[in-house]
């Protein structure tokens, strides 16, 4: 079936090709995205995905398509044509279609997009249980606060995953942990969080902002530091957030066990504190 997709001002459904073969986002992923999530057709934390989409589209030069008022309009109209009611948005702007050369020329008007899509939330048995992650080198670029549509190392980082029977990846580079291959990464010592700073090693997530937030109104410690390799194997709990996942604990790490492979009690409170708020 076929999902609802805004395409340059208009609507249409995914079932029809709109790219052209020339658009520097098909060919030089010259393109930013977005994904945010919806309940109940409520989008949750929608102008938290603009304003980082508008970030990501300023650093490299391609003209926001839209206002924040246009684009909360075009993306409510998007959820009122959609049948379900629960799933996610995904959204890409390119610099547009032009003849294939790496010099872009001036002025070229950029391709816009968006669709809905059904998707399945982990159930309450997954978020107990966890995931399962591998380690593998960082081999991206060096913008990853950027949303590129560029997703080829972490699309392979996660097919390591996959083939290892794991969830996810988390990327290591020059001794440090990342994040994970499409999720921002959380670890407990000493009853304290964690997490990479903010930089342009990692994507500034959407949801690993409203985890620190919560942690710190739970009066428990966040350290914004990169955590070093060594230590990912001396943890009391580890938690992966993303748009899809929410906060996911993790439960093993290269097939070792973190915290006799249970769900942690920090991870535990932030879960559910972070499920309500995105029903609020
Ligand atoms: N880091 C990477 C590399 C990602 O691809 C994602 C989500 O796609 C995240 C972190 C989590 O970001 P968010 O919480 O905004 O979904």
């Amino acid at each position: 079936m076929s999902d609802v997709l805004w395409f340059n001002g208009r609507f249409t459904t995914t079932g029809e090709r709109v790219i052209g073969v020339e658009d520097r986002g098909f060919q030089f992923a010259d393109a930013v995205y977005e994904i945010f999530k919806f309940i109940g057709k409520r989008p949750v934390f929608l102008l938290d995905h603009f304003r980082r989409m508008e970030r990501g589209l300023r650093a490299i030069e391609i003209p926001l398509p839209w206002t924040e008022e246009s684009f909360e309009a075009t993306m409510r109209e998007l959820l009122a044509r959609t049948a379900f009611g629960d799933g996610i948005v995904y959204i890409q702007v390119t610099r547009g279609e032009a003849q294939r050369a790496h010099f872009w020329p001036e002025g070229i008007a950029p391709t816009a997009l968006a669709y809905s899509r059904v998707f399945r939330f982990p159930g309450a048995a997954k978020k107990e249980r966890g995931i399962a992650v591998i380690t593998t080198p960082d081999l991206r670029w060096q913008r990853c606060e950027i949303k590129s549509s560029n997703l080829l190392a972490n699309a392979l980082a996660k097919k390591q995953a996959q083939r290892a029977a794991a969830d996810e990846t988390i990327l290591l580079a020059g001794g440090f942990v990342r994040e994970g291959a499409s999720s921002s990464f959380f670890a407990v010592r000493d009853g304290r969080i964690i997490t990479h700073p903010l930089d342009e090693h990692i994507l500034p997530g959407v949801v690993r902002d409203r985890a620190i937030e919560l942690a710190l109104a739970a009066k428990i410690r966040v350290d914004e530091r990169p955590l070093r390799e060594p230590e990912l194997f001396d943890l009391e709990e580890a938690f992966i957030t993303s748009t899809t996942q929410g906060v996911m604990p993790v439960t093993t790490i290269d097939g070792r066990a973190i915290a006799n492979s249970r769900r942690g009690e920090i991870t535990t409170t932030l879960q559910q504190q972070f499920d309500a708020l995105e029903r609020a």
